[in-house]
């Protein structure tokens, strides 16, 4: 199996969501929030573009890369996903040692909030991710749906509808 930032990502929020994802289950383009997320990636650094480039790690894109100093820039909306977003930004970064960039580094950012953090990758989160790896094809795997998790972000997540809406 193919593991990406994504399932990473959706690992540390909620199995059943990271299960009808990497089922091909996908409602992203009818989530309002996630149009939005979009909005402020675009608009809120015009010139970033042309400062960094967008690199292509085959199981990952990094929008804003910064080659010469080795940081990953990553932007997200709020921090009430913080530690998705941490461990899918050091996923970046553990590919990046595996592709031999062992020494990169990440900021991620949240304009609206005008706050940025510094994420670095030590040995401990290499070990982690590679358990959680492995933690996902299993979840992967299983025949049935995870269950609903019930958590007041639910109303924000792109399977809303699918979870809650009889
Ligand atoms: S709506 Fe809630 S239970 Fe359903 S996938 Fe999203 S986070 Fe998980």
């Amino acid at each position: 199996m193919i593991i990406t930032a994504t399932h990473i990502n959706y690992y540390h929020i909620c199995h059943r969501k990271l299960w009808l994802f990497s089922r091909g289950i996908q409602m992203e383009h009818t989530s309002e929030v996630v149009e939005e997320a979009k909005l402020i990636h675009e608009s809120s650094y015009p010139q970033r573009a042309s400062k960094y480039t967008e690199l292509d790690l085959g199981v990952a894109k990094i929008d804003f890369y910064d080659e010469k100093n080795k940081v990953v820039h990553e932007i997200k909306k709020s921090r009430k996903m913080e530690t998705a977003h941490q461990w899918q930004v050091k996923y970046y970064l553990l590919l990046l040692r595996r592709a031999g960039v062992p020494e990169a580094t990440a900021i991620l950012e949240y304009p609206t909030l005008k706050k940025t953090m510094e994420v670095f990758l030590s040995d401990d989160d290499v070990h982690y991710l590679e358990e959680v790896e492995h933690e996902i094809e299993q979840i992967t795997r299983q025949e049935k749906v995870p269950e609903k998790i019930n958590k007041s972000f639910c109303k924000k997540c792109s399977y809303y509808d699918l979870c809650w809406v009889e």
